[in-house]
């Protein structure tokens, strides 16, 4: 990253960062240089509010509080750039070339296998897959367009006692899963 974090002189408030995504480290860092002075556009792969709105599921955190937080942002200047995947469908080189520095919040999508035969077979899910398809599916179509996994009906194990196995829980019980 050229240039200091938090400089407040002249040249610096002109200065353009680039700051990927539109979650919890983005969201911050992007309010943060806003706040001293500096020019911030913020790129995310997803549509608004990044996986902070379709990773976590609605009984967890109303969606409005998250876009009303992004709303804020813009309107204290914050650009935000959706559904750019920097690397895959953004140039990163260009991002580079146009601005004067560069925070990487990608967060840690990649998930975590279980290292046993037969992790891969089918109906076998990661978390953040099954509950990011629910949480899209149901704000775009009220669960109507069919775009995710149903627990409906089935006897669904969880890996992992952790809070994202805990939204499973709660998400799997909602669609209505046996056990
Ligand atoms: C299901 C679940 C429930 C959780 N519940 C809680 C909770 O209740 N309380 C709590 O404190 N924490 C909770 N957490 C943890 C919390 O979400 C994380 O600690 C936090 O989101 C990490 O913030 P981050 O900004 O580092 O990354 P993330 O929030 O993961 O943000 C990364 C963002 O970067 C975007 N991105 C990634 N790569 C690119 C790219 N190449 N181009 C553009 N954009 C990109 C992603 O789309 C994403 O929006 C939960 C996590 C999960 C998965």
């Amino acid at each position: 990253m050229r240039g200091g974090y938090g400089r407040t002189n002249r040249a610096s408030a002109q200065a353009k960062r680039w700051l990927s995504s539109v979650r919890v480290a983005g969201l911050a860092a992007a309010d943060q240089l806003n706040k001293v002075g500096h020019t911030v556009t913020v790129y995310e792969r997803a549509p608004p509010g990044g996986l902070m709105t379709y990773g976590i599921p609605n009984m967890k955190i109303e969606k409005e509080t998250v876009l009303r937080r992004i709303h804020l942002l813009e309107a204290a200047g914050v650009k935000f750039v959706c559904n750019a995947h920097v690397g895959v469908n953004f140039d990163a080189e260009q991002i580079k070339q146009t601005h004067d520095a560069v925070i990487l919040c990608g967060g840690a999508t990649q998930p975590n296998s279980v290292n046993v035969p037969g992790h891969d077979l089918e109906g076998i899910h990661y978390a953040v897959d099954f509950l990011s398809a629910t949480t899209q599916s149901l704000l775009d179509s009220g669960l109507a367009d069919g775009k995710y996994i149903s627990a409906k009906d089935k006897h669904v194990i969880i890996i992992g006692g952790g809070d994202t196995g805990t939204d499973c829980v709660g998400t799997s019980l909602d669609m209505g899963a046996k056990a």
